[in-house]
């Protein structure tokens, strides 16, 4: 019966595309996917953020322990995209271990039936970094290729990341997101980057490694979530010359997160890579408070906005 047919076809339609607005939402989700720093700490991944539309993830630093972060938001929270052999673009902040070493695992995570390969931007060294760790991965490729049938392997070179070193501006820009790097002071380390995203409904700012910034504050401005690493001032107080001194040429203590923000004025402010010293989270939050009367959360893993 002719009508029924049509009935059937367009039930399985409306089916189909249900299925696809629940893995492909158009709104916009960062989930962030690691809140650490170089101290290993057991429920805190190195620093990681995922930048989620329209089907794709587009990841910003790689952690150490970000990709398991990414296997459990996409299996226990739904998050597909972030199935890590399905993540295509990694930006990185700068080339220090802490925001680095999971590059590997993210590039040759199931890579032999990657659908793309990972496509990594960062600074100057990136490129030479990517290079040796292709070349490394090509001694398991080699051992894997030999005991895997043949059909089970959609790309025999799925492991080779490529790497494109950036410059201040414009990076990557597709229909779904604009992203641009801009430097910012982080004690030797140059240059060292963090990121203003865009798309269609939000506008977010990542800090990377910064001590206090007036650029950032401006390239912040207005923007739906600032994400900012932060220390306890406080507690910094109570450190060695020698540590007071490094890290305050490198990191932003609390209240100068809470500074940059009564310029900026972001709808959040999240904070990340967040260095306690032996402060607690709610301190660390009072420290903002104490000048930027806004919206201040500080970040676990894996918290989604
Ligand atoms: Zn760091
Ligand atoms: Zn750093």
């Amino acid at each position: 019966m002719p009508g029924c047919k049509r009935l059937l076809v367009l039930f399985l339609m409306c089916i189909s595309a249900t299925a696809w607005v629940s893995s492909a939402q158009a709104e916009t989700r960062v989930v962030i996917l690691g809140t650490g720093t170089p101290t290993p700490v057991a429920d805190r991944s190195g620093p990681g953020v995922a930048v989620v539309v329209n089907g794709a993830a587009y990841v910003f630093d790689a952690g150490g322990g970000m990709v398991e972060k990414a296997v459990e938001a996409s299996v226990k929270m739904g998050i597909r995209e972030l199935n890590p052999q399905d993540i295509k673009y990694l930006f990185l902040t700068h080339l220090h271990s802490d925001h680095i070493h999971d590059i590997g695992e993210l590039a040759s995570s199931r890579w032999w039936s990657r659908p793309q390969r990972l496509a990594i931007y960062g600074p100057k060294g990136i490129a030479r970094y990517t290079q040796l760790m292709n070349e490394a991965a090509q001694i398991e490729a080699d051992i894997r290729t030999v005991g895997t049938p043949a059909q089970l392997i959609t790309d025999r070179e799925g492991y080779l990341a490529t790497a494109t070193e950036i410059e201040e501006g414009l990076v990557f820009e597709n229909a779904d997101i604009k992203v641009e790097a801009f430097t910012v002071p982080h004690g030797e380390i140059r240059p060292s980057f963090g990121y203003r995203v865009t798309t269609a409904d939000k506008t977010i700012v990542i800090s990377g490694d910064t001590a206090f910034s007036e650029e950032l504050a401006e390239m912040a401005k207005g923007v739906d979530i600032l994400i900012h690493e932060v220390m306890s001032g406080d507690k910094l107080a109570s450190q060695s010359e020698f540590w007071q001194l490094y890290h305050g040429a490198s990191h932003t203590s609390a209240t100068d997160v809470g500074r940059i923000a009564n310029i900026a004025r972001p709808g959040v402010v999240v904070l990340y890579h967040i260095l306690f010293f032996d402060a607690t989270a709610d301190e660390i939050v009072a420290e903002a408070k104490r000048v930027y009367d806004g919206n201040v959360i500080l970040a676990n893993d894996l918290d989604v906005f």
